[in-house]
């Protein structure tokens, strides 16, 4: 049993939570299992939240200047302090974290690095 990907459209296992392809969380990130603040970044980390970092940094240097600005937009969007708060938090110590955790914490390095292709130093 394969599930298509909402993004590339190739075929994974049904059981992966993300695309074998391009990264992409094919489950949906739960808004109950992340504080209030980090919600709004469960859109994008599910785009950019790819925890192999060989697909993600590849991801980034495939997008366009304007899906980076998106990216760096949404992570602006929020209390940067309060989302490490989370990220540094008991839940970074757990042996098994949960997608979400897995998603953001890929998204802000994503992030970080679509901003150095934005504006290299
Ligand atoms: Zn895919």
């Amino acid at each position: 049993m394969t599930l298509n990907c909402w993004r590339c459209h190739r075929g994974s296992a049904a059981d992966e939570p993300a695309c074998a392809w391009c990264g992409v969380w094919l489950v949906a990130l739960d808004p109950a299992r992340v504080p209030a603040p980090v919600r709004s970044l469960l859109a994008p980390a599910r785009r950019w939240g790819i925890s192999d970092d060989v697909v993600r940094v590849d991801a980034v240097d495939d997008a366009s200047p304007f899906e980076l600005d998106g990216l760096v937009e949404a992570v602006d969007g929020v209390d940067v302090d309060q989302v490490d708060a989370w990220l540094c938090g008991p839940e970074g110590d757990a042996a098994d974290p949960t997608n979400e955790y897995v998603a953001v914490s890929a998204l802000m390095m994503a992030a970080e690095l679509a901003r150095l292709r934005l504006d290299p130093c």
